[in-house]
């Protein structure tokens, strides 16, 4: 599998490091309607190897790992800091 390097700008998230890296070690990208039908706990550990949540553009894509700086809830979906 790639060695896949992840750009963010999302400067508030708990996996946010300077220079816009992501320091998640797993992240899950998916449709926003599968995001805001999710618990926090669903997460890029746990996703089913063959879900499938096409959509039509960009705009309709979000990040499902985020989690704000100092959540309570940031350690739900066994997602950690590289
Ligand atoms: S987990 Fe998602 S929102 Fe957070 S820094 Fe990584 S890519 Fe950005």
């Amino acid at each position: 599998m790639a060695n896949l390097q992840v750009r963010c700008s999302v400067n508030n998230c708990h996996y946010w490091s300077q220079n816009n890296y992501c320091t998640a070690n797993n992240i899950l990208v998916t449709s926003d309607s599968t995001s805001n039908n999710k618990t926090a706990g669903y997460d890029a550990p746990s996703v089913p190897n063959d879900l499938t949540t096409p959509v039509q553009m960009s705009m309709e894509t979000c990040c499902k790992t985020f989690v704000p700086n100092n959540s309570a809830s940031r350690d739900m979906d066994n997602v950690k800091r590289q």
